[in-house]
């Protein structure tokens, strides 16, 4: 296990227990003296991931969360919004019932779930996953986002939108703005 302070090797556990579904370790680095948690989960299957060029790999949980991590940077989301979304995606992988997964899928299942949860951050992602060859083609992929789709977007999401997109509501007009002389009725 290696030091995350100073990536020595050679640490020492001094506590360990059970944390339903896995095994929380307390380690002390024996260089650095610095102390952090470890958890261990027991992997009950193997998951294929099927890459775009045929290779396989181990699905890798870590891997997922800092692909989540890097597209939510600096977002407002709610504490343990990744986490929720890493655990629902493993656990619909799970009930796939399959050796091997296409990493396509494990994609579109990220998408699906960064759209509900943060524009930007879904954004960031399919610009990385999707690869977009040019710039019309994410264009595209921004266009069809802001199609106003009111079920499906979130309240807490409407500021990304407001003002550019969306007409404004008709409560606005009912402030205390004084109304100018140019502005007819609606
Ligand atoms: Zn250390």
């Amino acid at each position: 296990m290696q030091c995350p302070f100073c990536t020595n090797e050679n640490t020492k556990v001094i506590d360990s227990r059970d944390a339903g579904d896995g095994i929380r370790r307390r380690r002390e680095c024996l260089r650095c003296g610095l102390r952090f948690t470890t958890y261990e989960r027991v992997q009950t299957r193997a998951l294929q991931i099927v890459k775009r060029d045929g290779r396989r790999e181990d699905f890798i949980r870590e891997k997922l969360w800092a692909s989540l991590t890097k597209a939510c940077a600096k977002r407002p989301l709610p504490v343990g919004s990744i986490e929720k979304v890493v655990e629902d995606i493993e656990g619909q992988l799970s009930n796939v019932g399959r050796a091997e997964i296409p990493s396509r899928i494990i994609g579109e299942m990220v998408m699906d779930r960064l759209k509900n949860l943060d524009r930007v951050a879904y954004i960031r992602f399919a610009s990385v996953y999707r690869d977009f060859r040019d710039i019309e083609s994410f264009r595209e992929e921004v266009d069809a986002l802001l199609e106003p789709r009111p079920a499906e977007v979130p309240s807490n999401q409407l500021s990304f939108l407001e003002d550019e997109t969306l007409p404004s509501p008709p409560r606005r007009r009912r402030g205390r703005r004084p109304k100018t002389p140019q502005e007819g009725p609606a």
